[in-house]
């Protein structure tokens, strides 16, 4: 059986393995030490997962934040700045509106660097300090560069990021340039951006932090244990159904290995997982494409585009890892156009949260589902938003009202308040 099914057993410990932490390939099932030497892929060309022999239950978390799982990481402490531990907001208006049991929104823009990136470069360069390596590299739509930057500047390690020239909001270029990333603009799109930055690694010029790197996505594992113990704590239950936008499908993997080590520790009941929902925008949707159709495999899409520029994604990278998690949970993925993205964005908005656009992608795809019928009215949904509304200010002020002109002067406010 695939390492990657929910009825997966338990690993045990190969020779490789060091303090009962190894790397293990997705196909082949080759383990690989997990410090001795850089390594992203197998050997095979597969992609890899940490594996722990020693898989924790509830009992074993204590503290606050990301730090507070390190009992499901591969270390006790992190780089880090702190993260995690973000607002899980009720949204009473939209829980109305969308018609479902309750709807929650996990809101990941409130990292310290204002996305769930941070999460995974917490783990991702501690494990750089402890591979030793000289200068960390990402490929990015922006969120990576910016939590790679801030992470590499706390490490005291130099960071060198590509990003797709023009394609990225100004919040996010701003946040690497200051935190002192050495920024390539790259005349292409963010598919060519990793293409690069994974030839650059392999070359050993770079350490490279983009979601390919294991040991990222077990940070953003804590996205999935902070949603189940807050669900539980509220409702008594886990949710039936966590929705959230797809670009790389990294944190979809991560989640999905979240809920597997869970099962296979007997913390959680395999019919108690929740179902995997991921959304797309219609102009970058492969992984939509590849559900719908029931490929393995995604196509890559040469030509993408939308307005939330953080999923706008032709090849991601994690579909092996993903694919099966949104199957095997009973998910699904959809796609929604860019007028719905910032519909969701006003609308999550007028319930307080701000959010960028590629993080309402994740409530306009549950609307588009419900209206469909694919999510009944009895689930307990929770949407993750994985942006901050200030990373794209230009997009946030484009959806919003326009300011309006007034004389300097009070009796020319109320004239105008008046009119
Ligand atoms: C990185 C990012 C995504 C996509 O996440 P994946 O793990 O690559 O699927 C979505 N939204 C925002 C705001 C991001 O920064
Ligand atoms: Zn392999």
């Amino acid at each position: 059986m695939s390492s990657l099914s929910l009825s997966a057993e338990a690993p045990s410990a190969p020779p490789a393995a060091v303090d009962g932490v190894w790397l293990e390939c997705i196909d082949c099932g080759d383990a690989y030490a997990p410090f001795e030497s850089v390594r992203y892929t197998c050997d095979c060309g597969a992609l890899l997962e940490v594996r722990y022999d020693d898989l924790p239950t509830w009992d074993d978390f204590e503290g606050r934040g990301v730090w507070r799982y390190s009992a499901a990481l591969p270390f006790e402490e992190g780089v880090s700045l702190p993260e995690g531990d973000t607002q899980f907001h009720r949204v009473p208006r939209l829980e109305d509106e969308v018609g479902v049991e309750s709807l929650r929104v996990k809101h990941e823009g409130m990292n310290p660097t204002g996305s769930f990136k941070d999460r995974g470069m917490t783990v991702g360069v501690r494990t750089a300090q402890e591979l030793g390596v000289g200068r960390l590299a990402c490929a990015s739509t922006g969120n990576t560069s910016a939590a790679l930057a801030a992470y590499g500047a706390r490490a005291g390690l130099e960071t060198l990021v590509l990003l797709p020239a023009g394609k990225v909001a100004a919040g996010k270029v701003a946040q690497a340039s200051l935190h002192g990333a050495r920024i390539l603009e790259v005349d292409g799109n963010f598919d060519t951006c990793l293409d690069i930055v994974q030839d650059l690694a392999s070359r050993g010029e770079a350490y490279l932090l983009n979601s390919l790197n294991p040991f990222r996505l077990e940070g953003q594992k804590t996205i999935g244990l902070e949603i189940l113990e807050a669900h539980r704590e509220d409702y008594g239950e886990y949710p039936d159904r966590i929705v959230l936008p797809v670009g790389n499908a990294g944190n979809t993997a991560a989640l999905y290995k979240c809920f597997r080590e869970l099962v296979q520790a007997g913390a959680m009941d395999r019919d108690e997982v929740p179902k995997l929902t991921g959304v797309q925008a219609a102009g970058a949707a492969p992984m939509v494409e590849a559900i719908e159709e029931g490929n393995d495999e995604t196509r890559r899409w040469d030509e993408v585009e939308t307005i939330a520029t953080a999923i706008r994604i032709g090849n991601p990278v994690n579909a092996p890892k993903a694919l099966p998690g949104i199957r095997e949970t009973g998910g699904t993925a959809v796609a929604v156009d860019d007028d719905t993205i910032t519909q969701a964005q006003r609308d999550l908005a007028g319930e307080g949260v701000g959010v960028e656009p590629a993080s309402a992608a994740s409530l306009a795809g549950l609307r588009k589902l419900r209206e469909r019928g694919e999510v009944g009215d009895d689930e307990r949904v929770v949407c993750l938003t994985t942006g901050h509304l200030l990373k794209d200010p230009d997009a946030a002020a484009a959806a919003g009202a326009d300011p309006e002109p007034v004389p300097g002067d009070t009796a020319g406010v109320l004239e105008h308040l008046g009119s």
